[in-house]
């Protein structure tokens, strides 16, 4: 099997296939062993149920968020934490990578370096089976039984349908030192919504929120983000609002080790099913639409999908690329998952439309569920009868400010709540 792309979708699922005994290349336009830009997190529970919580560079205890209190995000606003009680980590990127290298060495992965750019088929003969050709930007033609694209939501070989306009996550970090520490010592803030800072007519523009976090030894990481929005916020709005928002509480950044600027679709269409390729990662659409996230889901899922491929191969050496990507799909967006999907999609849609002041009481109701139901919700392992139960907890518990914007329907909602009974498949 040829794996385009080698950032952490195409490592983790070279690496599994790699475990199940499956020849496995991985092309990739650049080093699969160089750095990684992105710096990435996940919840503490999420790892330790991998049991790669040895992985982690940083873990934090004492995690929490402000959304501030009262809804005008005037002079009631609060700057009482809401505490998570549970832990939040940041992987250790180069063991994190390391990890699937190594597993990719056991099981003697090729390595492959350039750009995919066309992917055709070639018929089997009687004796022989048929494959996929993928061909190169320099020219160069790799024949394989099935192309995994793990090339990232940019991908060039994917199908998927037009949906309209796709929402970004984007958001500005600095990883640093600052002339006061920007949160508390030891603490982590997965999002502060305080809009304090912003004039009135400024908290009529797209809300944005610092996740910020204590590195140690005097080091801080601060990132304004942006949940999502059709056109993503620009990143020196997002810089303004980082500095504007650090000055309100007298911080000014005084050493940048690393900039990060993020930028990723987290309502990206689930590809066409039908395909005779797979896909695996960004190019899957399997960001959570709801957090950003997609590491923890990446290593959930891959041995799983991995498993099925090698069994599908077992049952039949002569499959055909069409038949290895149908048994592929169907184990990477089952019915459940599709429907699941679906939900966030149109919850996504739902957070898109609120306003500041709705947005910070929503967040304050989600984040008063019951721990099980919001980390089951943030990291997608609910099933699909208790997510619905925790959405309809949310609605029963959310002020009515909230609950008038979740009951209105505009633009495409219907359509994607429509997707909740009959996924595209
Ligand atoms: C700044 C940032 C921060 C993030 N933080 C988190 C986080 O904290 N936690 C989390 O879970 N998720 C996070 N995400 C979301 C998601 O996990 C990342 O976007 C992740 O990097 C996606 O992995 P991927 O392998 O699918 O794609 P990518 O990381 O984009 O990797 C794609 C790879 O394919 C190669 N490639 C591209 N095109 C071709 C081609 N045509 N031929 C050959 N190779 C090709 C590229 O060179 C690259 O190596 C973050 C995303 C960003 C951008």
């Amino acid at each position: 099997m040829l794996v385009v792309g080698g950032g952490p979708a195409g490592l983790s699922i070279a690496a599994a296939l790699a475990a199940e005994r499956v020849r496995v290349a991985v092309l990739s336009a650049s080093d699969p062993a160089a750095p990684w830009p992105n710096t990435y997190g996940i919840w503490g529970e999420e790892v330790d149920a991998l049991g790669l919580s040895h992985l982690l560079e940083h873990r934090w205890s004492r995690t929490c968020s402000y959304f501030g209190a009262g809804e005008g995000g005037g002079p009631g606003l609060a700057d009482a934490p809401t505490p998570h009680g549970r832990d939040y980590g940041l992987f250790d990127k180069t063991l994190l990578q390391r990890h699937w290298l190594d597993q990719c060495t056991a099981g003697a992965v090729r390595w492959e370096r350039g750009e995919a750019r066309e992917l055709s088929f070639v018929a089997g003969a009687s004796q022989s089976a048929a494959c996929s050709l993928v061909r190169c930007a320099d020219g160069r033609e790799l024949r394989a039984r099935l192309v995994v694209d793990a090339s990232g939501h940019r991908s060039a070989l994917i199908r998927r349908p037009d949906r309209g306009p796709v929402a970004g996550q984007a958001a500005y970090g600095v990883v640093g030192r600052f002339s006061a520490p920007p949160v508390q010592p030891g603490q982590l803030v997965l999002m502060d919504f305080r809009c304090d800072h912003l004039s009135p007519v400024e908290r009529r523009e797209p809300p944005t929120f610092l996740y910020a976090m204590d590195l140690g030894a005097g080091r801080f990481f601060v990132e304004e983000t942006s949940l999502a929005l059709a056109p993503a916020l620009p990143f020196d709005t997002l810089r303004q609002r980082l500095e504007r928002r650090l000055a309100h509480r007298g911080v000014a950044i005084e050493v940048v080790e690393h900039e990060e600027l993020c930028l990723f679709p987290m309502n990206l269409p689930l590809p066409d099913l039908d395909q005779p390729l797979l896909a695996f990662g960004g190019s899957a659409a399997m960001v959570h639409p709801a957090s950003g996230y997609m590491v923890g889901a990446l290593l959930r899922r891959a041995p799983g999908l991995a498993a099925a491929l090698a069994a599908a191969l077992r049952a039949d050496p002569l499959a055909s690329p069409a038949a290895l990507a149908g048994v592929g799909w169907r184990a990477l967006w089952p019915l459940e998952l599709r429907r699941r999907q679906a939900l966030y999609q149109f919850g996504l849609e739902k957070l898109m439309r609120f306003s500041e002041a709705q947005l910070r009481a929503h967040f304050a109701t989600f984040f008063a569920l019951p721990p099980q139901q919001w980390t089951g919700f943030l990291t997608n392992t609910l099933s699909l009868p208790e997510l619905v139960v925790a959405m309809l907890r949310l609605f029963a518990t959310a002020p009515w400010s909230v609950r008038a914007g979740l009951i209105a329907q505009q633009g495409r909602e219907a359509a994607l709540l429509g997707q909740l009974i009959w996924p595209r498949g």
